[in-house]
């Protein structure tokens, strides 16, 4: 048969179309059917993160009660839009289907972070629930993915005599002092 006359019947709206109705010959969908699915996922993931926004508004909100210190906010909608747009977890590399994506802090409102662009992240319910309100480096550290971290900690406070916390917070003061250090140096190289 003529590839020009050949009809394909799209898995949506079922009506036998021409090839070209569809982008790829593989694609089940036609063209328009897989235009509106489309137009549908943003509107979907508009509604998501424009409740995240309003969620996060709240929780800035509570923060600042709790530490009573003003907190940062310039988020706005589409920031969120692109955060949850992607759809790998921050914490688990895992890919996330859409219902299960959520904005997390990185650094928590009520430990300093704010609600700005830099301070968010696309994470899955599960790893979000689990982080709670940790800074995302401390959990990072207390993740499977992070072993080689923790072993290293742990064998710091062992040899040091010290907690696993002291340990962690020595090396994050030394890591500190070698960028505060850094940034010095390029300053000086600026006069
Ligand atoms: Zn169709
Ligand atoms: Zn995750």
């Amino acid at each position: 048969m003529n590839r020009a006359t050949e009809l394909k019947r799209c898995s949506k709206c079922k009506q036998p179309k021409p090839i070209d109705a569809f982008y790829r010959e593989n694609r089940s969908q036609c063209k328009e059917c897989e235009r509106e699915q489309k137009k549908h996922f943003r509107g979907r993931i508009k509604g998501k993160a424009s409740q995240a926004l309003q969620d996060s508004r709240k929780a800035r909100r509570k923060a600042e009660e709790l530490t009573g210190e003003p907190i940062t906010d310039e988020l706005t909608l589409i920031q969120v839009v692109w955060t949850l747009s992607s759809a790998e977890c921050s914490y688990c590399g895992k890919e996330i289907p859409e219902s299960e994506r959520s904005l997390d802090h990185i650094t928590p409102m009520k430990h300093g972070g704010s609600n700005t662009f830099d301070n968010i992240t696309c994470a899955c319910k599960c790893c979000n629930a689990s982080k709670n309100d940790l800074p995302a480096i401390l959990f990072l550290l207390q993740s499977a993915e992070s072993r080689e971290a923790r072993k290293l900690i742990d064998g710091v406070s062992l040899r040091g005599h010290k907690s696993f916390h002291e340990a962690f917070i020595e090396l994050a003061d030394s890591a500190k002092f070698y960028f505060d250090k850094r940034a010095e140096q390029a300053l000086r190289a600026n006069e």
